[in-house]
């Protein structure tokens, strides 16, 4: 099983708070002022993490897969 984070971009506002609840995952950009994906495919025993962040997300435009 493989996980794998996306942002969907159009709708970050730049607000944060997934780097604040997971800095190993996410970052902002200091150029867009947008999320940036650290860690785009986070191993397995990082799921409870990415699903922290998925939930982190007032815009709901992070997203994860598994398998
Ligand atoms: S929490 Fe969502 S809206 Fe805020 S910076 Fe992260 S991806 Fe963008």
């Amino acid at each position: 099983m493989a996980l794998t984070l996306r942002i969907d971009l159009d709708g970050c506002t730049g607000c944060a708070c997934c780097m604040m609840e997971c800095p190993d995952l996410f970052d902002i950009d200091d150029e867009s002022g947008q999320a940036i994906l650290l860690e785009p495919h986070p191993s397995d025993d990082r799921l409870e993490e990415a699903e922290r962040a998925v939930r982190s997300c007032p815009e709901g435009v992070i997203t994860l897969e598994q398998g």
